[in-house]
């Protein structure tokens, strides 16, 4: 086999309660990656459509990613790569997890997968390292594994693959701003009140609970971020409005993606997250900011691999 076609999907990461630890993947957008086996060493991305980023191996997280995995492989072949970009970097539903994540399943496939889905993310980590100066596995991992993952982080970290209720649906508005990763980091609070705390991690540990028993009206009362959408919210026009009216479309609870400005909202059966949707989009119209929405069962497979010769 010397070339890969697959899609990597978006993903969004924190989920209101599980800020830096708590991720799920979406299903219907994300980057086509071709991957091909070359003889000259090293990672060459050829081409990248879509999106202006960069084409060098050390300035594009597919790169760096995909470097780090043959380096521990001591491979002395190469690797090109074609991105096919259908997330916008930026959005704060994993763009740079996508390319990253996409990078090391397509090369460890082509090598005939010497490493699990599992041992793929340190290498997907350290594209993530590079978008954000943090090597975070709260969008990687779920893009590797499917469905919701959770984080523990550690020297010895633990990745662990949650189940995804049959029924729970997600429904995702991208507001077309520009949110610095940077602005939102800078807004957080660096210590927080016990009474807080406490909320916090009884509210996670609910929500991990109910995705296990399928309790979605556990799932609804557990999403709440009481230590970061409170400060984040801010630097999203029209949050509190698009909480709103996911609220009264009847979804289970909503929060921001990742580091936003995106902001998701989970919801029980298919109609309702298409209402939400449509609730979410109507509610940001008022504000006169262009958006992309996305209504996504959460995709519990992942990487999909397309076509391969
Ligand atoms: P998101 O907020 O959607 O998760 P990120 O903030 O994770 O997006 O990543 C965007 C950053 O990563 C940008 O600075 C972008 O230039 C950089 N980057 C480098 N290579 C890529 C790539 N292949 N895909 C997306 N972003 C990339």
């Amino acid at each position: 086999m010397q070339e890969v076609r697959l899609f990597s999907p978006a993903s969004v990461a924190n989920v209101s309660c599980g800020f830096d630890v708590l991720g799920f993947c979406l299903e219907p957008i994300g980057d086509e990656m071709v991957i091909r086996k070359v003889s000259k060493p090293g990672i060459h991305i050829t081409k990248i459509e879509g999106q202006n980023l960069p084409l060098e191996t050390k300035k594009n997280v597919a790169g760096v990613a995909g470097l780090a995995l043959l380096e521990a492989q001591n491979y002395s072949g190469g690797f090109e790569i074609e991105i096919y970009k259908g997330i916008k970097a930026g959005s704060g539903i994993g763009s740079s997890a996508a390319s990253s994540a996409g990078a090391v399943f397509g090369i460890n496939h082509l090598l005939g997968s010497p490493y699990s889905a599992k041992e793929l993310i340190p290498f997907a980590m350290k594209g993530e390292e590079l978008a954000s100066g943090a090597a975070h596995a709260d969008n990687v991992s779920p893009v590797l594994l499917g469905g919701f993952t959770l984080v523990r982080c550690g020297k010895k970290p633990d990745v662990i693959a949650l189940p995804s209720p049959s029924e729970l649906y997600a429904a995702v508005i991208h507001p077309k701003i520009e949110l610095k990763t940077s602005d939102s980091r800078s807004v957080l609070k660096q210590k927080i009140l016990l009474e807080k705390a406490i909320q916090q991690w009884g509210n996670l540990a609910a929500l991990v609970s109910g995705l296990y028993t399928e309790d979605y009206d556990l799932i609804g009362r557990a999403l709440i971020d009481v230590i970061v959408e409170p400060s984040r919210s801010a630097l999203i026009p029209g949050f509190n409005a698009l909480k709103k009216a996911a609220n009264e479309a009847g979804a289970l609870g909503s929060g921001i993606s990742g580091s936003g400005p995106s902001v998701f909202a989970l919801c029980k059966g298919k109609d309702i997250a298409e209402k939400a949707t449509h609730a979410m989009a109507k509610a940001l119209g008022e504000y006169a900011i262009e958006f992309d929405t996305y209504c996504s069962k959460i995709n519990t497979q992942g990487i999909k691999i397309l076509s391969e010769k």
